[in-house]
């Protein structure tokens, strides 16, 4: 009702046309980013096509802060089916939605996809115990590694293989991040009223669970209110003898600001390491990969592949990285062309850099973007304007422009060819809502502290 009201307002419509032709309009279903729309009859519909396409689009682009497709059927049309299909395929889908899907995890990282080798082996058996007895062999497991060498991934897959023997359990995996952002959020609403139903909801959502798991810990520290409320979380838990597995990119006795009672809790159970892959696991995990992505077809020929084992050492998000742009340029060239050494020095251009010493560009932070928000790429370069996409696009303009010296007309380049005005629009909103948005304000420092971790 809001946005035919904008439209009669905005337009000027003569009350007889807005009684005629918009009145009678009526949502008949949003899918995706499609809105459609009944129409009475089916004479009409071109008609309001013509006239009142445009201007709905624009109104509902404005009220919603989203572009949507508008699609004008009548009760006779065809088309009607097929909504009619996706939509049950859409319902169909959520109903299914496992108990691991449900608690966010992956159905991909499970121990069956995660390739075995020294650097892991004991990270990976002690995950696998765990998740076998939860709450009776390791109290806390803490596991600890550098970036991109599949904490995560044996989080989730504890996390799957314990949802996947006993659907009842109450398994919660969070990250750090949403951790803080729910204990911000409660202390809020408790603030509000004098009986703390924020906190209450908090606690009992935490204190319930018969395995928690907090990934990358590390974004915590020096949050003095968050490591108070997690320092409790912990305790009930454990006493409880409930299953705590947390992860961190490094060992307790490297947290200088941690407060000693917190480190002697995370020393008390047991400290899994995950270090870099050697040459043969790297090799294996790129087997895996091409194997579970079914990669096989393009046939990529084994000096390609050990080209890629011997120059990525030491992430294997970037191992995958790199498979995947090179099978990126051979679909660029319309699959001609061979699958070799000269394609595969191309792809690893974004990522081999002097070790250890990585530069801060707008493609690095472009690249943890995607990842942080789970946005592809491409999307971030699109002129989609759904706010799950363009939300993530505007951070990343904010970051790029705040720690690279890039020209504003650089960034739209990089970002798909945006006009330098769409640049400073998403700069300015992002410095604004941070001056209000607390949360935001968290995700910002832990996506900054992604980027550039000293
Ligand atoms: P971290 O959390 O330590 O930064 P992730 O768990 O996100 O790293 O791993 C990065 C990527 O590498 C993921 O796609 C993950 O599936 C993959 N990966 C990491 N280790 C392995 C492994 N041993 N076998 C297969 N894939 C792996
Ligand atoms: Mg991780």
């Amino acid at each position: 009702p809001e946005i035919i009201e904008h439209l009669r307002v905005e337009h000027e419509l003569a009350n007889i046309s807005f009684n005629t032709w918009i009145k009678p309009l009526k949502i008949y279903d949003v899918l995706d980013d499609t809105i459609y729309i009944l129409v009475e009859s089916n004479a009409s519909v071109e008609y309001i096509e013509k006239k009142y396409l445009l201007p709905l689009k624009v109104c509902i682009a404005e009220m919603l802060d989203e572009e949507y497709e508008i699609i004008f059927i009548s009760e006779d049309d065809e088309r009607i089916n097929s909504i009619e299909k996706s939509r049950q395929t859409n319902v169909h889908s959520k109903k299914v939605k496992t108990a691991a899907e449900k608690a966010g995890l992956l159905p991909k990282y499970t121990f069956e996809t995660f390739v075995v080798g020294k650097n892991n082996e004991f990270a990976y058996s002690s995950s696998l115990a765990t998740a076998e007895s939860p709450g009776k062999v390791y109290n806390p497991l803490f596991i600890y590694g550098g970036v991109g060498l599949g904490k995560t991934h044996l989080m989730h897959s504890i996390a799957n293989f314990i949802l996947e023997n006993n659907q009842n359990a109450k398994v919660l995996y969070v990250t750090s991040e949403t951790f803080t952002n729910e204990v911000i959020e409660s202390l809020r609403t408790g603030r509000i009223s004098e009986s703390e139903p924020g906190m209450t909801k908090f606690r009992d959502k935490y204190r319930s669970a018969d395995v928690l798991l907090i990934d990358d810990i590390q974004f915590i520290i020096g949050k003095i209110a968050t490591q108070e409320e997690f320092f409790h979380t912990f305790n009930h838990l454990h006493s409880l003898g409930k299953q705590i597995i947390i992860s961190s990119d490094k060992p307790p006795k490297e947290f200088e600001a941690l407060e000693a009672r917190l480190k002697s809790r995370f020393e008390m159970g047991l400290l899994a390491d995950i270090s870099s892959p050697d040459y043969e696991t790297r090799m294996a995990i790129l087997q895996k990969k091409i194997e579970l992505d079914h990669l096989d077809r393009y046939k990529i020929p084994k000096d390609v592949i050990e080209y890629i084992a011997i120059n990525i050492k030491s992430n294997i998000r970037e191992l995958e990285g790199s498979l995947n742009k090179l099978i990126a340029l051979y679909k660029l060239n319309n699959n001609k062309g061979d699958i070799d050494i000269e394609l595969a020095s191309e792809a690893l251009k974004d990522y081999i850099s002097p070790e250890d010493k990585r530069e801060v560009t707008p493609e690095l932070i472009i690249d943890i973007i995607s990842e942080h928000y789970n946005v592809s790429i491409s999307d971030l370069k699109s002129t989609k304007r759904n706010a799950e996409i363009s939300y993530p696009r505007q951070v990343a303009m904010y970051l790029i422009r705040n720690m690279t010296d890039t020209p504003l007309k650089k960034i739209g380049a990089l970002l798909g060819g945006k006009d330098h005005s769409t640049i400073k629009h998403g700069v300015d909103k992002i410095s604004q809502d941070l001056k209000k948005d607390e949360l935001l304000t968290n995700t910002i420092s832990i996506i900054q502290k992604k980027i550039n971790p000293s």
